[in-house]
């Protein structure tokens, strides 16, 4: 069986780590891209398993090598896909999941056009600040400069949503989570005509209803609060207005959402 190549991108604290980690609880099959990174680690990330971490000397070299897929520079570091972790997955006949930026997605599609492109978009740009947040007070450093960086690239990466064939919306994790298994369940079955067993008719329709041309009316609001489809499609996100008792109601919100 050749296994699909699913792509997944999101802007940053959009929750992609955390859904593609549900995922592979989840299903079997599918082999996770340990990306090259020359960013530090972060909390408890180990070398190996979130990311291989290196140096930007040994980076570049790696790059004249020709050792990558694809590669791209993200917020001031460099980040790469090894030939190899598809060279893996294929000869195991699993599918393979990239976890990489919208600027890498359009080299892997460039050179490999059969792959899957899955776009996570969080629900509006508070509570994408609040999860950012939220993230870096968990691993013990609270980088506001950081935090910023990250919430003024969304909007940016999120008006590449187009070029990805499904779009999800991680509101409710458990949702997310199950319209993702959909998508590789229905993709899985549509490929390689693999059953789905007794769930399959729904999960054929979670999937459809995630399928980009499919989601115009559910992606208006969140297109809206990121700025995406107004008149002058130059929105400033102003988050410095917001008073702090607001902020630790989208907390609780965001939370209860877990
Ligand atoms: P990414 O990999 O996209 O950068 P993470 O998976 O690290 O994002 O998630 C960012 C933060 O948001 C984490 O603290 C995570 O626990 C939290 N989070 C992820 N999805 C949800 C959700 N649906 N509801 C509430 N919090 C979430
Ligand atoms: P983070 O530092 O938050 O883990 O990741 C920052 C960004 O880099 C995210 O958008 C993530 O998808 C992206 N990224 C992670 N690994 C790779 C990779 O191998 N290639 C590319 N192009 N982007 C990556």
């Amino acid at each position: 069986m050749a296994g699909i190549l699913f792509i997944i991108s999101a802007p940053s604290g959009s929750g992609k780590s955390t859904l593609v980690s549900e995922l592979r609880k989840q299903v079997s099959g599918v082999d996770f891209a340990v990306s090259w990174t020359t960013r530090t680690p972060r909390g408890s990330e180990q070398n190996g398993r979130e990311y291989n971490f290196t140096t930007r000397e040994e980076f570049l070299r790696m790059i004249e090598d020709g050792v990558f897929l694809e590669y791209a520079e993200v917020f001031g570091s460099y980040y790469g896909t090894a030939r190899q972790s598809l060279e893996e997955a294929r000869s195991a006949g699993h599918d393979l999941l990239l976890d990489i930026d919208v600027q890498g997605a359009a080299q892997v599609r460039a050179k490999l056009a059969e792959s899957v492109g899955i776009f996570v978009m969080p629900p509006n740009p508070k509570v994408l600040r609040t999860r950012l947040r939220n993230r870096s007070r968990a691993e013990g450093i609270v980088n506001d400069e950081e935090v910023y960086r990250r919430l003024n690239a969304a909007s940016k990466e999120i008006e590449n949503y187009r070029e990805y064939g499904y779009i999800l919306v991680n509101d409710l994790l458990d949702r997310a989570v199950a319209q993702l298994e959909a998508i590789v369940l229905a993709e899985r079955f549509y490929r390689n005509g693999e059953s789905i067993a007794y769930r399959s008719r729904r999960v054929l329709e979670v999937a459809a209803a995630c399928l980009q041309i499919n989601s115009q009316e559910r992606l208006k609001p969140v297109l809206e609060a990121f700025g995406i489809l107004t008149s002058t499609g130059q929105q400033q996100l102003n988050f410095e207005e917001d008073s702090e008792e607001e902020d630790s109601e989208i907390d609780k919100k965001d939370s209860n959402d877990d």
